[in-house]
Parts: C-alpha cells; sequence; structure tokens
C-alpha cells in the first residue's frame, strides 16, 4: 500500500472509531448533557473540509488528550482549538480502542539501524521514511531526534529559543513563515547564522494552502523561499511543512517539484494550546523515540510555556539522544516503495 494509500486508510479507520464514539454521544446526549452535546458536534464535524482562516496557526494533528483539553482556555474558541485533522487510530481493526487520542505512530527505528551523524551540509542523507500523510516524513530515519519550531520567527519567543539551543549546544529545524520573514529579516538570519535549517512553512501560514490550485501553491512557496534567501543568503530550504499538518497529495507534490521534503512529525505535545510547561515537558520527554520529529513552537502565540519546558526538555533530551538540524540540501529524492527500509505502521516499542 502507498503512502496515500496507507493514510485513506488511516481515515477510513478513524471515521469508523469516530462514528461509535459519536452514537456513543448521542446516547449521551439524551441523557441530557450539554458537554456531552458539544462533543459530539466537534467529533462529526468533517475534519478535512476545514475552512481556510487567516491567522490560524497549528491545530494539532492529535485528537484531545484529557490534559489537553483541561489546560484549554474558556471559554473554547468553536474551530480555532479543534483539532481538525486527529490523528489516525492505532487501535486494531475493528473498534476504537485506547489509542484513538494518541499520536499517529511513527516508523520504528530499528534498534540495530547505524549511529549516523546526519546534522549540517555535507553529511550523509536521512534514510527513506516515508510513514507521514501523503508520504510525508515523520522521523529522521536514524537514531537521532530532530526538534522543529514552527511559526516564527517571532522578536519575543524565538532569540530565547535561540539562546536555549545555543546553552545545549542543540541544532534544530525552523519552519519559517514568509510574511514575519519579511518583517524579521534579521531573525531569519540569526537562525541560520546559528547552523539552525531553515523549512519553508507557506507565506501567510494559510491552513487551507494545500487544497489550493497547484499554481498557486507553487507561487507562495517560491515567494516564502525567496524572503528566506534574502534575509539569509544562501539558506538552504530543503524542507516544507503544511500549516496544521493538512497535507495533500498536491501540496507535496508541489514541494518536491521545488526541491524540498514534507516534513511531519512524531511527536506533537500541543504546544500551541499552551497547556503549560509541565505538560509540554512531560508529553515531549514521555513520547520522544528514536528517529522523533519533535513539533514546537517559536511563534504564533505566547510561547513562553514552550521556553520554560525546552529548559527540562533540553538537559533530557541531550542525555538520551543526539539531537540534530534536519541536513539541509541532503534529502534523497523520494524513494520508490521497493527502496523502503522501515515498515511505518510497526508499533512503537518506547
Ligand atoms: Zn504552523
Amino acid at each position: 500500500m502507498d503512502g496515500q494509500g496507507q493514510w485513506r486508510a488511516w481515515r477510513a479507520r478513524l471515521r469508523s472509531a469516530r462514528g461509535l464514539i459519536a452514537a456513543a454521544l448521542v446516547v449521551g446526549a439524551i441523557m441530557g448533557s450539554s458537554t456531552v452535546i458539544g462533543r459530539q458536534s466537534e467529533s462529526t464535524h468533517d475534519p478535512y473540509t476545514a475552512e481556510a482562516a487567516r491567522g490560524q496557526r497549528h491545530r494539532g494533528a492529535t485528537e484531545p488528550r484529557p490534559s489537553a483539553t483541561a489546560a484549554r482556555p474558556s471559554p473554547t474558541p468553536t474551530r480555532l482549538n479543534t483539532p481538525d485533522r486527529p490523528s489516525p487510530s492505532t487501535a486494531p481493526d475493528g473498534g476504537p480502542g485506547p489509542a484513538l487520542g494518541q499520536v499517529p505512530q511513527a516508523p520504528k527505528i530499528p534498534d540495530a539501524f547505524p549511529e549516523r551523524i546526519i546534522a549540517g551540509p555535507g553529511q550523509p542523507p536521512l534514510a527513506p521514511e516515508i510513514g507521514g500523510p501523503f508520504e510525508s516524513r515523520m522521523t529522521t530515519g536514524t537514531q537521532q531526534v530532530a526538534l522543529t519550531f514552527d511559526d516564527g520567527p517571532d522578536p519575543t519567543f524565538t532569540p530565547q529559543v535561540l539562546a536555549l539551543l545555543r546553552q545545549y549546544h542543540v541544532k534544530a529545524t525552523f519552519c519559517v513563515v514568509g510574511e514575519l520573514v519579511a518583517l524579521y529579516p534579521d531573525l531569519t538570519r540569526a537562525i541560520a547564522a546559528d547552523g539552525h535549517t531553515l523549512c519553508n512553512h507557506t507565506w501567510s501560514h494559510d491552513i487551507g494552502f494545500a487544497s489550493q490550485p497547484p499554481a498557486t501553491m507553487r507561487a507562495e512557496l517560491e515567494r516564502t523561499s525567496a524572503e528566506i534567501h534574502n534575509a539569509a543568503p544562501g539558506a538552504k530550504i530543503s524542507y516544507f511543512r503544511q500549516p496544521g499538518g493538512e497535507w495533500s497529495a498536491g501540496v507535496v507534490a508541489v514541494a518536491k517539484d521545488l526541491g524540498m521534503s514534507s516534513l511531519h512529525w512524531a511527536v506533537d505535545p500541543q504546544d500551541w494550546t499552551q497547556p503549560g510547561a509541565a505538560t509540554i515537558t512531560s508529553r515531549v520527554e514521555g513520547e520522544t523515540d528514536r528517529g522523533s520529529i519533535v513539533l514546537l513552537h517559536d511563534g504564533g502565540g505566547d510561547r513562553a510555556g514552550t521556553v520554560e519546558a525546552l529548559k527540562s526538555i533540553l538537559p533530557d533530551l541531550t542525555q538520551r539522544f543526539t539531537l540534530v538540524a534536519l541536513p539541509p540540501g541532503d534529502d534523497p529524492p523520494r524513494q520508490t516503495p521497493a527502496a523502503r527500509t522501515m515498515s511505518p505502521r510497526e508499533p512503537s516499542q518506547r
């Protein structure tokens, strides 16, 4: 089954699971719980036709976990904080199981996979991996872990993140928004100057970006890369990340045509919902495994919790893993099925 087929299978399985949940919630609604009615509404709206809305930032890739739900600001905006592309269930076929609310299972990095340093120009390319939606990448394909920071540059939080990364000698990957690059070229240049990898995160962070005509997507991605190059001449932009994780086959194809690998993630602590530093810390430290690409945010809102969490996350992860920037310019072309080296759906053995 190709990656798109897997994604369809995820969706089908998820819809089946959501149907069961919706039925249970209807029963709950009949019993008079307004909370359940609201939840039913959330669980039955089609997650794949969410309207694009300017200013929307990352909506998580996962169903809200209980802790995340409890930590949300009240009143909860009906759309903005509704994760609209829940992760595929990792439960066995035939039922939702307890894993419905968990993040997608990233491809398992074999124990024996050779330890390789992948950071920086001139280093070996990433091992093939197509486990994410529409064959986007979820792992580094090696033992190393990659932190990624989205939605900046931000004049308040990006410098704090850069300082912490410097303190712990960690290189990371920053998925920047074109219009913010235009506003803060010095910050963009500072990211590159510190040895971090830059990733194209569209011009205006439109969640519906991936459903636009290919020519429109191409023009916006080119405009964003041009702005990055304007700020940081010579920076290689080898990665693209779709806002909100709302991937489509078309956007992956356009990005590939522009020389960019599509970058999903394996660990999403939903720091954009501002659940607090302790929650962000425990999620990242608990879910990060060999090869994980970790989604964090240095922009798009108040990221004080993320910055605070990094003060725990960085010393913890650097003891357990090697943290790397994704190698700019070194990602191999999209692999044929025969070249795939890892099963994308093996269960985690974390
Ligand atoms: Zn984003």
